[in-house]
């Protein structure tokens, strides 16, 4: 049996180094936001090559602080690819703004920026980019199109922790950037945590401020604020993580290029693109019997993952918010695969589910 992802595995290794640090975190007497926190922090913006790094609960709850900080009116709206995973668009819809839809390029799933600018309207304040499955977003058009109509961006990095633009990292690019630790992704925690990447002092003290009850000063609120902390076991487990990072996804890109050369072309690859390092937080195929060729997978011991099997504007939470048609994210859902991939799975492995899809 291959699982899709055993997290037991992937976080064995470093069973020893969490032990000391529970202990240690366990007999400091201090559990939320502090010296543990204030160290992830420090170290994921030097990863990231960000300013600034505040530590939240989750990486919905790190759009929301976002988004939030702006002030925009109830209503405004936010440019958001119609191909993510529905936390994109809740972060947009709890922030009171409206999301607008934006359809993605076919071959690298993520929005297509020559879209952008025909679902303009007046009342745009900003784009919410999604760098899906590990490869960024197009930035420099992205970015262009920001300037010239006075936007303001916000990347949703959940997927995306190391993955590079000509040379850049995600969270690098926009005003904040959004990260997740839930413990599926890339640097996973052993529960839910996020962070907000800033390069700007004030942004990074507004998320700080958001982020525990719109208080600076204990007991003194300035702004409408959140309870959204980080807490200080989970960002001691995730700094222990974080330094084998770049590992961790240095493995993921090498089963992902055994994938590449290995798989027949009857499978969609993903798009590889020069000036773009892609992590592969998922590595999705796309194949027009995608069903299938999973039940087929299946029956073979192979377990995969559709991410995800229904669209943002089918879901029945977003009736309401989301009109209009997107055939190709309808597409992209109906079609995609999602293959093992993860810090636990062997070459091997790897190279015997590539065996067996090639004879579907
Ligand atoms: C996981 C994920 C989120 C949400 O992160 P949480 O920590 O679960 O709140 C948001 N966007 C994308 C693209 C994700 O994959």
């Amino acid at each position: 049996m291959i699982a899709y992802e055993d997290l037991q595995k992937v976080n064995e290794p470093f069973f020893p180094a969490f032990h000391s640090a529970w202990k240690r975190v366990l007999e400091s007497g201090w559990y939320i936001l502090g010296k543990e926190v204030e160290q992830f922090e420090g170290n994921f913006a030097t990863f990231c090559g960000s300013s600034y790094c505040i530590g939240v609960a989750s990486g919905l709850d790190a759009m929301i602080l976002s988004f939030q900080h702006f002030k925009f009116k109830a209503g405004d709206e936010v440019i958001v690819p119609s191909n993510t995973y529905i936390a994109s668009i809740l972060s947009i819809v709890h922030a009171g703004l409206k999301p607008v839809l934006v359809e993605p390029d076919i071959t690298t799933y993520n929005i297509d920026p020559s879209k952008i600018e025909e679902a303009l309207t007046p009342r745009t304040r900003a784009i919410l980019v999604v760098h899906l499955y590990g490869k960024m977003c197009d930035m420099a058009p992205i970015l262009q199109i920001a300037q010239k109509h006075d936007l303001r961006i916000v990347e949703d990095c959940a997927q995306a922790h190391g993955a590079k633009y000509q040379g850049q990292s995600a969270g690098t690019f926009g005003d904040f950037g959004a990260f997740s630790f839930y413990p599926t992704k890339n640097l996973g925690a052993l529960g839910d945590a996020g962070a907000v990447t800033t390069n700007d002092p004030v942004l990074a003290e507004s998320i700080k401020t958001l982020r525990n009850y719109g208080s600076r000063i204990k007991y003194t609120n300035e702004v409408i604020g959140h309870n959204s902390r980080l807490d200080e076991l989970q960002a001691a487990f995730l700094s222990i993580k974080l330094k084998r990072l770049d590992e961790i996804t240095r493995h993921k890109q090498r089963l992902a290029s055994l994938y590449a050369s290995g798989l027949k072309d009857d499978f969609i690859l993903p798009c590889i693109q020069a000036g773009f390092e892609d992590v592969f937080h998922i590595f999705a195929i796309r194949h027009p019997r995608r069903e299938a060729l999973r039940g087929y997978l299946a029956d073979r011991g192979i377990k995969t993952e559709v991410h995800y099997p229904i669209p943002p504007n089918g879901q029945k939470a977003l009736r309401e918010t989301v009109q209009g048609n997107y055939p190709l994210a309808e597409e992209i859902h109906k079609t995609v695969l999602s293959l093992p991939i993860s810090f636990g799975h062997t070459e091997s492995e790897i190279l015997q589910v590539i065996d067996v899809m090639n004879k579907f």
